[in-house]
């Protein structure tokens, strides 16, 4: 049930009978000179969409939230049209969403993310929401949880890399310029912070190499993670 598109009236009669709500989060921002600046909000959209699906096959409905678009990306931030939200924004800004929701009644917040800046703000977010309201809160960062199962699928997996790109082929092929789809696995043996530190870890947005991204992988990748979440949802809800 996407939330945006009832009115307040059908909402207050709905969320009677419905315990969770999901709300995808996600970032503008540069994911190679082959995927669009929303690649981070689109995953967790189209997992959203076969969830919920999957959820009502099993007569479970949950609502699903209108995605936060904006994250914290510190690292591609001097590439052209990623939005940097501070990490301590973003954290009040979802915690004030939590807050919202768990005063509308919802028991059970699902967090579904699609971007990795985005983890610790959102992990502080909900422990000061978990310790003033009896909720779950659930932070689902799919690429992660499921890196089993998609390394099965996949050769490798990374930012704009084949995982994710494989993913965009299946959700909006007409934006993914496979032409241009190159990079390379880089990693640093400690973390390194320092501005423009994204030239070396992410040449051109990239951190992976997306060659091997075909469409069925991506439509494997959907599958197995609205499968996973529907399964861990359904022990829950
Ligand atoms: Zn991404």
């Amino acid at each position: 049930m996407k939330m945006e598109e009832l009115s307040w009236e059908e909402f207050a009669k709905m969320k009677k009978s419905i315990r969770a709500v999901l709300i995808p989060v996600g970032s503008v921002e540069a994911h190679g000179k082959h995927l669009p600046l929303g690649t981070d909000v689109f995953a967790p959209l189209e997992i959203s969409r076969r969830l919920e699906k999957k959820l009502k096959r099993k007569g479970i409905d949950i609502f699903i939230a209108p995605p936060v678009w904006y994250g914290h990306s510190f690292v591609l931030n001097l590439y052209p049209g990623t939005i940097n939200v501070k990490a301590d924004t973003l954290r009040r800004y979802i915690r004030d969403i939590l807050d919202e929701f768990a005063l509308e009644g919802f028991k059970e917040l699902i967090i579904l993310n699609g971007h990795g800046g985005n983890i610790y703000p959102l992990v502080e977010a909900a422990e000061e929401i978990a310790g003033k309201h009896d909720v779950e809160i659930l932070l689902i960062n799919w690429w992660i949880d499921f890196r089993e199962e998609i390394s099965k699928i996949c050769s490798s997996q990374g930012h704009a890399g084949e995982d994710e790109t494989s993913v965009m082929l299946v959700i909006a092929p007409g934006l993914v310029k496979m032409d241009k789809a190159k990079g390379e696995k880089k990693a640093l043996p400690v973390r390194v912070i320092k501005k423009d530190i994204g030239l070396e870890v992410f040449p051109d947005g990239v951190n992976d190499n997306p060659r091997g991204a075909t469409r069925e992988k991506g439509e494997q990748i959907l599958e197995i993670v609205s499968d996973k979440i529907a399964e861990i949802l359904v022990g829950r809800l």
